[in-house]
């Protein structure tokens, strides 16, 4: 705990001390982090009150969704309830929806599918989650990493080029990226996937209920949501086809998910997805991201207007309307968040999914950032409890922050 703020050596002994268990029930803790402004949506999205309400209900059940009473049949109507809510999200048919553990499983689960679906090589963005990268080397083909370029977004060029060798692809290329919120071209994509007689898989994990996603025009034959990044709860997620394509389950059991996904099903789990599925589609139709990009351009103005060698990744490209990546050369992002989290701000560096430290982004790398910038990165994302005066709070205190390590940089 050397050299951490006075303060923030205090907040972490506390935290040494306790195990997980007693930390959830310590009232100081639990305190200090609903004090806290939320701006890590990307990580996991708050609780919607709608997916609260829907496991509520669902909670209330307490059958098997298999069983043929009255219980377990109310249980089955609460799955196909919240199928139908996920399906109507993403504009595809409720049987086409797979419920999975999260979007981990679900990229795990599609990415199963290459050899069953004739394919013999699998071609992945270099900027995907883990999920993907990993699932694709236990598939068992080759992996190619299709480069992106200083903005994220995939080289089309080396798209077509790949596409071309003999071997139909498997291709997983993520929507928007979890950590810059880069939007990749997957209509082009698609239509070149396609005309190869590919496959694409899209990880829709960071797009779901952020940007509009309709299966039956958007182009991949499969994509991956999962429901804790919309405001329903962690653990559940799910693998969504375009169109009827045979998905053989990597978890073998009682034939559940129309015999894709063994297991019985997380009732509570599937309810509260699609309590937040429905609030989701509501609030996307509303225009709900366009005040979110709205406050996003003037915090980044603010930051930048004070600190003009401020980098914002991927910032000429399309993006996520949530989520701002930004550095400056020489920062630290680990006592950056620190003296955030101290001043009351939940926000992240590189990607949170990775296990709560603060290592060199693989996305960043991909992009060809240096580390002088790469290492000071902080990624902001917003929601539907944010407003604009929390992220001006934050622009401040996160500039209070870079003139002080200015200063001690200047005196070195
Ligand atoms: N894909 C992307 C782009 C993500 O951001 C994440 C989580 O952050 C995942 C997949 C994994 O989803 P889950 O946490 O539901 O396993």
């Amino acid at each position: 705990m050397r050299g951490l703020h006075p303060n923030y050596q205090n907040y972490a002994r506390i935290l040494a001390r306790k195990t997980l268990k007693t930390i959830q029930f310590d009232e100081r803790l639990t305190g200090i982090m609903s004090r806290h402004v939320y701006l890590d949506y990307n990580a996991t999205a708050p609780l919607r009150g709608q997916a609260r309400a829907a496991m509520e209900r669902a909670m209330e059940v307490g059958a098997n969704a298999s069983s043929v009473h009255t219980p377990g049949r109310t249980a089955r109507g609460v799955i196909e309830t919240a199928r139908e809510a996920v399906g109507a999200l993403i504009g595809t048919r409720p049987a086409n929806v797979i419920f999975t553990s999260g979007g981990t499983e679900a990229n795990n689960l599609g990415l199963e599918q290459a050899q069953a679906l004739g394919c013999e090589r699998v071609l992945v963005g270099a900027t995907e989650h883990p999920a993907i990268g990993d699932a694709a080397v236990r598939a068992g083909l080759a992996v190619t990493v299709l480069p992106c370029d200083q903005n994220g977004v995939l080289d089309m060029a080396v798209v077509a080029q790949e596409l071309a060798k003999p071997g139909r692809a498997f291709v997983a290329v993520m929507h928007a990226n979890n950590e810059t919120g880069a939007i990749q071209p997957i209509d082009a994509l698609a239509k070149a996937v396609r005309d190869a007689e590919g496959i694409l898989l899209s990880d829709c994990v960071q797009s779901l209920g952020k940007l509009p996603i309709d299966l039956q025009t958007f182009g991949p034959h499969m994509i991956t949501i999962s429901a804790h990044k919309i405001g329903g709860p962690q653990g559940i997620g799910a693998l969504a086809l375009a169109q009827d394509i045979p998905v053989a389950p990597i978890n073998k059991g009682g034939g559940q998910e129309r015999g894709r996904r063994g297991g019985t099903e997380n009732l509570i789990g599937i309810a509260g997805f699609g309590g937040a599925a429905q609030a989701a589609r509501v609030q996307l139709h509303e225009g709900h991201s366009a005040d979110l990009s709205t406050i996003r351009d003037a915090f980044e103005m603010r930051l930048q207007q004070a600190a003009p060698d401020l980098v914002v990744f991927s910032k000429n490209v399309e993006r996520l309307p949530n989520t701002s990546c930004f550095s400056a050369p020489s920062l630290d992002a680990e006592k950056l968040l620190m003296t955030l989290d101290l001043a009351g701000f939940a926000v992240s560096a590189g990607s949170a999914c990775s296990s709560g430290k603060v290592s060199r982004s693989h996305v960043l790398r991909a992009m060809g950032i240096e580390d002088n910038l790469a290492l000071g990165a902080i990624r902001v994302s917003t929601g539907w409890q944010t407003d604009a005066d929390d992220v001006t709070k934050l622009a401040d205190c996160w500039l209070a922050a870079y003139r002080r390590a200015q200063a001690t940089n200047a005196a070195a």
